[in-house]
């Protein structure tokens, strides 16, 4: 049965509401391929319809006190908590991840309205003291105006509302673009605000088949009344809205894709370091941009950490996100295989030993085996290009230099991983990382309480904690002066 926040039309201006065109597209489920439903293809005229209602929005909704907009923050994210269990149904049936990840996601993308509502009351300016005798120098910080955000299909609800939450709690307005594939979360996230409160054009969603994405794109990159677009996805298409960004001068904040090295160093906790790197690795059917893409390890214990792995990966269970057991959902779609079959076969080619998995499940469509490579190389094109996929790529090292090095080898720069007991080195290496998130001895970083970004081409601006809702806010300086008698 499907699930009865599942919504086939999309929210702006506080209306439901189809595409100008009557054009729809279809939504799949990625572990059975049977059609969940149909939603709006829309296009330029769409985008202006809500960037309109958003703009209406603003003066009231930038008016209200912080704690008013919390209130309604909170609100929302109470109401996501008591539908949780609905929201990560459809979550797993657009997406395809086992369920248990799914309510994980739903409670990770309440925590952002839940954390933002209180934020927004802690947006705090400054006082500087002033060059002049008879004046006074204040800082506020402001809303930005109508904004909009653009998210990936791997992480459907928390990349929504880690955008939105922040957005709002500032006192700007929203319009959404989620991607083709996982556009009812999105859809079922804005049923959610509309019931919390959200007023009427405050939090728009545009729905579109990736062949409209690029209008879309530009609907929101030309307009000059949308001053802000936060992008999480991939890095060529985040190059691309840089360069659409900049007649306009739209600031842009990019959360892209990473090439996460995980280190184990010999003084590792062996078995610590074996649960993080599958938590790490296979999450998500190791379809997350903070993935395990380079797995180093030590040469003292690289056999033993090769065959520990791969007997825990023989061991992991692929099928319907929705039954009980399962640990590994399908790949989000063909085109997602057909690159993890390249990168397993070039590697294999180039030298690789391939110890477990390596191939299409015989469930069929795009689940694919859980698979552990070793003697993977810097030649190869699994090491440079992210997965996306259950495949752990295992190098070897001997010395923290030569990690560093490999590590550091790639123009990516999100997260980084090692596994180390000695406090000289966790210091040295996790400054030495060139990456926005670190994790020692632990494979699972994220958190609403914590910054999310990277550095290099990984993007630009931060998610979440009290630097993320900097990036939704512009700083104005006023001059007070005339002060003297
Ligand atoms: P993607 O192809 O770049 O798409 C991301 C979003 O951008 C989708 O909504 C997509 O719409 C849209 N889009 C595509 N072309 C566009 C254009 N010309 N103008 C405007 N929007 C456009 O990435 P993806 O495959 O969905 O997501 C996976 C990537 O996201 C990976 O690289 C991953 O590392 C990264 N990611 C990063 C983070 C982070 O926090 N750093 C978090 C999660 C994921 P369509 O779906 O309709 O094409």
């Amino acid at each position: 049965m499907l699930p009865k926040l599942l919504r086939t039309e999309c929210l702006i201006g506080g209306k439901w509401v189809g595409s100008k065109s009557g054009k729809t597209f279809e939504v799949i489920n990625p572990a059975t391929e049977e059609v969940l439903a149909s939603v709006p293809r829309m296009g330029h005229e769409d985008v202006q319809t809500a960037i309109t209602a958003a703009e209406s929005a603003y003066p009231k909704w930038k008016a209200m006190t912080a704690a008013a907009r919390g209130n309604i923050l909170d609100l929302w994210a109470e109401k996501m908590r008591e539908h949780s269990e609905e929201l990560s149904q459809l979550l797993t049936l657009e997406q395809g991840k086992v369920i248990a990840e799914s309510r994980i996601e739903i409670e990770y993308a309440a925590s952002f309205l839940s954390w933002f509502a209180g934020e927004g009351k802690r947006l705090y300016g400054d006082t500087i003291p002033s060059h002049r005798t008879d004046s006074r120098i204040l800082v506020i910080k402001q809303p930005i105006g109508v904004c909009a955000g653009i998210t990936p299909w791997n992480f459907p609800s928390a990349m929504v509302t880690r955008k939105a939450a922040p957005a709002l709690a500032a006192g700007n307005c929203m319009i959404l673009k989620p991607a083709e594939t996982t556009p009812l979360s999105a859809l079922a996230i804005a049923t959610l605000a509309e019931e919390a409160g959200v007023p009427a054009g405050v939090f728009n969603v545009v729905t579109g088949a990736r062949k409209d994405a690029p209008e879309i794109g530009n609907a929101l990159t030309s307009s000059p009344i949308v001053k802000k677009i936060s992008f999480t996805g991939s890095t060529l298409v985040g190059k691309f809205l840089v360069r659409s960004c900049a007649d306009n001068l739209t600031k842009l904040s990019l959360e892209l894709g990473g090439n996460a090295p995980f280190i184990v160093f010999d003084d590792a906790d062996f078995d610590d370091a074996l649960l993080g790197v599958q938590i790490c690795k296979y999450r998500n059917s190791g379809q997350t941009c903070i993935s395990a893409n380079r797995i180093l390890v030590h040469s003292k214990l690289h056999d033993r950490f090769v065959e520990a792995l791969s007997n825990c990966a023989a061991k992991l269970i692929s099928g319907l996100g929705t039954e009980d057991g399962v640990t590994q959902g399908p790949l989000i779609e063909s085109r997602a295989m057909e690159k993890v079959e390249r990168l397993v076969k070039d590697a294999i080619d180039k030298g690789a030993t391939l110890v477990t998995g390596g191939k299409r499940h015989e469930l069929g469509g795009t689940f694919y085996e859980p698979t552990v490579l070793c003697d993977v190389t810097n030649e190869m094109a699994i090491v440079h290009e992210e997965i996306f996929g259950p495949v752990a790529a295992i190098m070897r090292f001997e010395t923290e230099d030569e990690a560093i090095s490999i590590a550091n080898d790639t123009p990516y720069g999100l997260a980084g991983y090692f596994y180390s007991r000695d406090v000289g080195k966790i210091f040295r290496v996790a400054e030495a990382l060139d990456v926005g998130i670190v994790g020692v001895n632990t494979g699972l970083i994220s958190t609403e309480i914590a910054p999310f970004g990277g550095v290099k081409e990984s993007g630009t601006g931060r998610e979440g904690s009290k630097y993320g809702i900097d990036d939704w806010t512009s700083i104005k300086y006023i001059c007070l002066s005339g002060l003297e008698k």
